[in-house]
């Protein structure tokens, strides 16, 4: 299978920086929701402060997301891979849990190489070597 590389060391970081967080954010919401049901049965104060915490740390994950995740881009069509995009998906894109992000999120962390939903196209997530030094002809 080929497999395309992403531009840089820092591109390769930043994926895997933006995959966390979301990966994160998925983690979070579900948690913060239990938290809340469970405070709310109980009638506990203490669980309703977590929850409120929870929910305040989630909405910072989403914005810190939200901003990085649009320099996160497929090299070959250029689409924010890791954001919520209302384009049409390739026909071979397949979610993990209902969402395309957190598909790519997850292979980006645990296989080091995702599918783009966008183009179908597969990437390392490793930084191309650098070009050879032109040749010179005289
Ligand atoms: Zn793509």
């Amino acid at each position: 299978m080929k497999m395309h590389r992403l531009p840089s060391q820092y591109t390769v970081t930043h994926f895997k920086f933006v995959s966390w967080v979301l990966l994160l954010i998925y983690l979070m919401i579900p948690s913060t929701f239990g938290v809340i049901g469970y405070s709310v049965a109980m009638q506990n104060h203490e669980f309703m402060q977590i929850a409120l915490g929870l929910i305040a740390v989630t909405v910072i994950a989403v914005i810190i997301q939200w901003v990085i995740s649009w320099r996160a881009r497929c090299p070959i069509c250029h689409t924010t891979a890791l954001s919520h995009q209302g384009c049409t998906k390739h026909r071979n894109a397949r979610t993990f849990f209902g969402s395309y992000r957190l598909r790519v999120a997850c292979s980006v962390i645990f296989k080091q190489w995702f599918c783009c939903p966008y183009c179908g196209e597969h990437t390392a997530v490793q930084a191309r070597p650098r070009p050879l030094p032109r040749l010179k002809y005289h």
